[in-house]
């Protein structure tokens, strides 16, 4: 099985903590599309073998593509691969981008789940985030796309803001639900340099929330939403069931995807491929026949840790037998085990190892601590 990511370089206005790649100039939409087009062609061989389950637009911003190039795009997918196998085709929208012709538009390209960014259903964080929709508008976006015939909505909030109380967070995980939504990926507030908010910090215009709120606004989020019917079936990503993400857990399975676009990166089973993190030249390069990406062959090693970084987010954990099969397994990565087990951060079920509820804090840390290399 495998996946398409897409990545649309483009944003109307820069969001305050946000250090993705993309650029605010749009005047040149139609020479992008045309070079990841040339993209699309020039690699369709490298998931020949390999069904295409589903197809993933991200960014960036996908909604502020006009219509034609928008299908433009699936015209050149629909001409390089197979897609008699997809299951699901994602596209990301902010809700200021959503109308019902829009939604329509994307259904009858073949669009059949919407991830909304909604980031905070408050005005008040909206404004210090730099964000270009209110919470009435957030509210509008779902409501449309469910009017207009999309059953599988995700969205995106984050937790750990200034000045969040547990009190106001549970009542943005609560309206999170009331929206009707089937899937909910929350992610904790992260302070990247390189960004307005990393200098607003530093200026102290703003104050994170400290780690012990964030590891209650965790809390809150796992048991409200497990509370109420959905599967948190990776650290950040929550589904009702019948509704988890399609590519991102193919991606946290270790299957294959190609990803197209500026700072795209793809993944073929034994070597890892970045396409290069800047616009201007990565059209030149397409459109000079250069490969615009840099190949990293994988080392056992390195697809060991890689296993066990993913595995452990995931509600499927992670099998000893397959991290057996790529290295063989020490006498101090068991003792380990053993200890995160004792401790009750870990469970063990035959060759499987699972984070607890408690052991889920700590995910990163304790999978770092299991790298072999
Ligand atoms: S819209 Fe998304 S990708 Fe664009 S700046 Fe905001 S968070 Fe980043």
């Amino acid at each position: 099985m495998a996946g398409i990511y897409i990545h649309i370089p483009f944003c109307k206005q820069k969001c305050t903590y946000c250090d993705f790649h993309f650029s605010t100039n749009t005047s040149y939409y139609q020479r992008m599309v045309n070079a990841m087009c040339i993209e699309l062609k020039e690699r369709n061989e490298e998931l020949r073998n390999y069904p295409l389950e589903s197809v993933y637009f991200g960014g960036g911003t996908p909604s502020i593509l006009p219509d034609q190039l928008t299908g433009q795009i699936f015209g050149a997918i629909r001409q390089n691969f197979d897609l008699s196998q997809i299951k699901e085709i994602t596209l990301e929208a902010n809700p200021d981008d959503i109308t019902a012709e829009k939604v329509q538009l994307w259904k009858s390209l073949g669009v059949n789940r919407l991830s909304i960014g909604i980031q905070s259903f408050d005005e008040v964080d909206l404004r210090w985030m730099n964000r270009a929709h209110t919470p009435e508008q957030s509210l509008n976006s779902i409501r449309t796309a469910q009017e207009n015939g999309i059953s599988n909505l995700t969205i995106d909030l984050m937790y750990g803001l200034p000045e969040m109380s547990p009190e106001r967070w549970k009542k943005q995980i609560q309206t999170a639900i009331d929206t009707g939504v089937q899937h909910i990926s929350a992610y904790c507030l992260t302070v990247e340099e390189r960004t307005a908010l990393y200098k607003k910090v530093q200026r102290e215009e703003l104050i994170p929330s400290d780690q012990e709120l964030q590891s209650e606004h965790f809390d809150l989020l796992i048991n409200t939403l497990t509370e109420n019917g959905f599967l948190h079936y990776e650290i950040s990503n929550f589904g009702k069931p019948g509704f988890l993400a399609v590519h991102n857990s193919n991606y946290w399975k270790g299957q294959h995807y190609l990803g197209i676009g500026p700072s795209a990166h793809s993944f073929d089973g034994v070597s890892r491929t970045w396409n290069v993190s800047n616009n201007l030249t990565y059209m030149k390069e397409l459109e000079n026949g250069v490969a615009p990406y840099e190949r990293e062959v994988l080392t056992a090693g390195n697809q060991f840790n890689e296993l066990l970084l993913t595995g452990l987010r995931t509600m499927w954990g992670v099998d000893l037998k397959k991290l057996g099969e790529i290295l063989e397994i020490s006498e101090e990565f068991n003792s380990k085990v053993k200890y995160y087990c004792e401790k009750n951060w870990m469970t063990r079920e035959g060759t499987i190892i699972y984070l607890t509820s408690d052991g889920k804090h700590y995910a990163d840390a304790i999978a770092e601590d299991l790298f072999e290399i």
